[in-house]
This record gives structure tokens, sequence and C-alpha cells, in this order.
């Protein structure tokens, strides 16, 4: 790996650096999410027991998702990791590694709100199955 490249891979791990590669069309833009109001919406606020960090498919991880059912700003929630590439925790009902495929998807040219539309579709319909 070339000097640059190191250069570029640490810069692209600055939190609050959106990801290069984001296409924010269909999402909500970042100057909405740098907006942290949404924070105080979501359905977690206030809940500091809930494990958010475990591993995945644990039953601390199942329990933080269950919080995110329903959340009224899950959508926003989701879009927050992806854009500035949220390494740990659950956003928006998703861990980490179930957010890895997104964001690929994402480097391959998917708008952000077709990520968001794709993600939490399969999320309802798993919710009622
Ligand atoms: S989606 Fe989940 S993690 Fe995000 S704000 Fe809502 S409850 Fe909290």
């Amino acid at each position: 790996m070339t000097r640059q490249r190191i250069a570029e891979a640490v810069n692209q791990r600055i939190y609050g650096v959106p990801v290069p590669y984001l296409d924010p069309a269909g999402g909500p833009t970042v100057d909405q999410l740098d907006d942290t109001n949404w924070k105080l919406r979501g359905r977690c606020t206030g809940q500091a027991e809930v494990p958010w960090f475990d591993r995945v498919n644990s039953r601390a991880t199942r329990t933080g998702q269950a919080v995110c059912r329903g959340c009224p700003v899950r959508r926003t929630c989701l879009a927050y990791a992806l854009t500035f590439d949220e390494e740990f925790g659950v956003w928006g009902g998703y861990t980490a590694e179930q957010r890895a495929p997104m964001l690929a998807a994402m480097r391959d040219g998917f708008t952000l709100g077709e990520v968001l539309d794709i993600a939490l579709t399969r999320a309802r319909e798993a919710e009622v199955a």
C-alpha cells in the first residue's frame, strides 16, 4: 500500500466525514444528519442499559435491535451510520456487520435512498414473517 493510499484510508476513518462514495439521493442530507436533534426522538433515548455493542446475533444485540423496531427515526439513524461508516454498534436496527453489504452496495453505485429502502423493507418483511 502506498503512502497516499494509507493517508486516504486514514482520512476515510475520520469521524464526522461522509464516506467518499456517498450519493445521498433519496435519503437525508449530510446537513440533516449533522443536526443530531433526531437522536432525541429515538426509542433508545434514555435507555442507557440497552447493550448496543455486543456481537451479531447475541441476546444483547437482539435486545437492542428490538428497541429499533417502530422507532420513529429508524431511517435517519441507519442513514447516519451508513453516511459516516459507523464501525460499531446497532444503528437503525442493524449491526456493523449487517451494514457492511449496504456500504458495499453504495460503493457499487446504489444511492443512500435505495439502500435504505431495501434494508428497511426487508426488516419490515422479516418482522411480519
Ligand atoms: S433506530 Fe434504534 S439505535 Fe437508532 S435511534 Fe432508533 S432506537 Fe436508537
